[in-house]
């Protein structure tokens, strides 16, 4: 890992979890100095989870999986900024794929979404990834510059996380190989370069996408890896655990 980046290990646990289980994750759950571990759990369990994670006395930091763009107003369903900071959020999960495909999220929302995210201090962690139809035409470069662009249009700030997640390997046990990521990290990094110039040297680039206690190591072996995003696999505390360790 180069000079000033933060590792990360970050749980997204998606739509799993009762209030139940979440006490008992952190409980088990270890953590460690040297690397930052977040948990992104469903909204209506932030609250307690950061209880959990207070009474654990544990290094854990929360993030949500979603925001809302505006700061406040009528908006049905929504949850803004203000409200995941109140519930001890520090960071937000910002167009993650399957929001994109199932709650039509764009570059555009994802854009509006980021800066509301930066003016209420939490840090996003914003989500790119080609499908596999886009891998195999050989596209996976142009769309994750235009995800880039687009996502962090007219924002200054780099105080924000990229999660390189190819949607062919989310859930589906297809991990990318740690060289296939890092190639893509590069990538990733030097668009990064164009907008932010040296100060895209600092952003941290995390793998996500059927990363799992076995293939962890691999990935944090590589320059511009800082750290995973987890579904299926952070959701026992175990195997969790298993992937702080080796960060
Ligand atoms: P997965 O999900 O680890 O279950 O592939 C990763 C993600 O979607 O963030």
């Amino acid at each position: 890992i180069q000079g000033d980046r933060q590792t990360y290990v970050i749980a997204n646990w998606k739509m799993n979890k009762t209030l139940a289980e979440t006490a008992e994750f952190f409980q088990e759950i270890n953590s460690s100095n040297d690397v930052t571990v977040v948990v992104c759990p469903p909204a209506q369990l932030l609250y307690p989870a950061h209880l959990f994670i207070k009474q654990s006395g544990k290094p854990v930091h929360l993030g949500g999986q979603n925001v809302h763009w505006a700061d406040k107003g009528a908006y049905t369903g929504e949850t803004s900024t203000a409200m995941l900071k109140d519930v001890g959020c520090e960071y937000v999960i910002i167009g993650h794929s399957e929001r994109r495909q199932y709650a039509s999220e764009d570059d555009s929302l994802v854009n509006m979404k980021v800066k509301q995210s930066l003016m209420a201090g939490l840090t996003p962690i914003i989500c790119i990834g080609e499908t596999l139809e886009q891998k195999n035409s050989l596209q996976t470069e142009e769309v994750l510059a235009s995800q880039l662009f687009g996502a962090l249009n007219k924002i200054d700030s780099s105080h924000f996380i990229i999660a390189y997640e190819p949607i062919w390997a989310i859930g589906t046990g297809q991990s990318a190989t740690a060289e296939l990521a890092q190639q893509t990290h590069a990538y990733i990094r030097s668009v990064l370069k164009q907008m932010f110039g040296e100060k895209a040297e600092s952003i941290s680039i995390l793998y996500g996408g059927s990363a799992n206690q076995s293939n962890a190591a691999e990935y944090s072996k590589m320059p511009d890896i800082e750290g995973v995003l987890v579904g299926g696999a952070s959701l026992k505390a175990k195997s969790f655990d298993g992937m702080i360790k080796v960060f």
